[in-house]
Formats: C-alpha cells, structure tokens, sequence
C-alpha cells in the first residue's frame, strides 16, 4: 500500500496534486515537506529535482496553454529555504 505522500505527485499537463482531496498546485504544502524531509541532505539535489520538474512544467505549459498562468520560479524554486551554513549547499 503507498504511503499517504506518495499520492501527492503532480497531473499533467496542469501542474496541480493528483491526491484526492488535495488539487492544490503541485507541490502542494505536504508534496513540499516530504521533499524537505527527502532530500535534507541537499538542499541543492531537491532544487535539481524540482528545477526538471519546472522544466517539464514549462514544457507542458507550451504544448498545452491552460487559461491560469503558472508562476514558475516561486511555485518550483522559490518556496525552498536556504540551506544551512553549516550544511554546505
Ligand atoms: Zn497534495
């Protein structure tokens, strides 16, 4: 059986939570502390992570023009907080 966050993964090609009760725009506030939790190690590999997934947002955004324009850096990138010095990225 998943786990609960497993379902929290994006539909395409709109970009919002496939979990049902969620829709949010993926990732959505849980999506976003699994992948903190996931990828504490480094803060830089979860911005790579999340920079393909903008990619393939834009991608999609290109083939497939929705009506709601999606803000790109802050919903992918921006929300990540900075890592810690001691962390080293
Ligand atoms: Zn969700």
């Amino acid at each position: 059986m998943p786990e609960l966050t497993d379902l929290h993964v994006p539909s395409r090609p709109d970009w919002n939570c496939k979990a049902p009760g969620c829709g949010k725009p993926w990732p959505c506030d849980i999506e976003k502390a699994e992948l903190l939790r996931t990828f504490r190690e480094s803060r830089l590999v979860l911005r790579m992570y999340l920079a393909a997934h903008m990619q393939d947002a834009i991608d999609d955004a290109v083939r497939h023009p929705l009506d709601v324009d999606i803000d790109f850096w802050p919903r992918f990138l921006g929300w990540v907080p900075p890592a810690s010095p001691a962390a080293g990225c």
